[in-house]
């Protein structure tokens, strides 16, 4: 098995009824983003730039993060390259940036934090903007996101820093473009806000990591609650559903980017249910590429239509597990 997975493994990832799913990465440090040797994944789905932000002393200048972006972006020309601006609080800590709640995970996180510090927040868009600078690759992804007016005041503060990128500059920025701006539905209150916040962005990005916590009120990190948290609760997959439904009306791209889509039993259900593009850890390319790659999306869709309605978790998984042995 390994041997044809090994052989297949750079082919595009179409099913045998020859529907075609993009599949992208998620990475946090430039290293991971070795896209050289894959020429089927189509580029970076998420960027989590929190993480060189937790490994350094002090936040990162305009200069050093401009240097980080630019590597990467120049790196791959070619490919779509999604950038998410800072996504602490919750479980990401600063450590040289203390925030004490009783409710890390309901309080100031994500872009809560940094529409409260524009400044934390225009540093990084001016850097990455400035990074773009003669290519066209550069996605801005939005995270935390509850509200419109929250998407309003980052536009607001992303059309600052380009302009003032562009007045700042001697040489002639003419080849300056606005990036595209999306957002992650990761908070159940934005999942059923869809068509007024598609009205907003460029794309959305389906965080099923936060999305699945906040649905079922399961600490993502809780060992005491572990087994309550399972993204193939039958909510969970209704209001995944939902969004993607959702956003195909108001034509807005959708990727999922949370850990359900680099796993085997997530991806066929994610694709049966219409996403097209899945972004994942590097590790679990070659798997899903194998695993979509063996099956039939009408097969898939068949499935979807069964386990839908079933009562809970458990009865879903084992069902997709058998069929996942069926069509091996
Ligand atoms: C998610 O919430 O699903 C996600 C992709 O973001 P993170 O895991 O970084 O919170
Ligand atoms: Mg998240």
């Amino acid at each position: 098995l390994f041997g044809k997975m090994e052989a297949q493994a750079d082919l595009p990832t179409i099913t045998t009824d020859q529907h075609t799913v993009e599949l992208m990465i998620n990475a946090g440090l430039s290293v991971d983003i070795d896209l050289q040797d894959k020429p089927n994944v189509t580029g970076v789905g998420l960027f989590r730039t929190e993480i060189p932000f937790m490994l350094r002393e002090g936040f990162p200048s305009e200069q050093e993060q401009f240097t980080l972006y630019r590597e990467i972006l120049q790196a791959h020309p070619d490919k779509e390259i999604t950038m998410r601006t800072l996504d602490v609080g919750g479980d990401k800590p600063l450590p040289y940036f203390p925030i004490v709640e009783d409710n890390p995970f309901l309080g100031w996180r994500g872009i809560r934090m940094t529409l409260d510090q524009p400044e934390i927040f225009l540093v990084q868009a001016r850097a990455m903007i400035r990074a773009s600078e003669d290519l066209t690759n550069l996605h801005i992804l939005l995270p935390m996101i509850t509200t419109v007016s929250e998407v309003k005041e980052a536009k607001r503060l992303l059309q600052q820093a380009f302009f003032e990128v562009k007045d700042e500059s001697l040489a002639n920025r003419s080849t300056l473009m606005m990036p595209k701006i999306g957002i992650m539905i990761e908070v159940p209150a934005a999942a059923h806000q869809i068509p007024h916040l598609a009205a907003e962005v460029d794309f959305f990005s389906v965080g099923t990591n936060d999305l699945t916590q906040y649905l079922l009120a399961v600490d993502r990190n809780n060992p005491k609650v572990s087994t309550l948290y399972n993204s193939f609760h039958p909510a969970v997959l209704a209001v995944l559903q939902e969004i993607v439904d959702k956003a195909k009306l108001m034509h807005t791209p959708i990727t999922v980017c949370g850990e359900m889509a680099g796993d085997p039993a997530g991806a066929i259900l994610l694709m049966a249910m219409g996403y097209t593009k899945l972004s994942m850890s590097a590790y679990n390319i070659r798997k899903i590429n194998w695993v979509l790659r063996s099956i039939q999306l009408y097969s898939a869709q068949h499935l979807l239509s069964e386990v839908i309605n079933m009562p809970d978790a458990q009865q879903i998984k084992t069902r997709i597990d058998m069929y996942l042995e069926e069509h091996q």
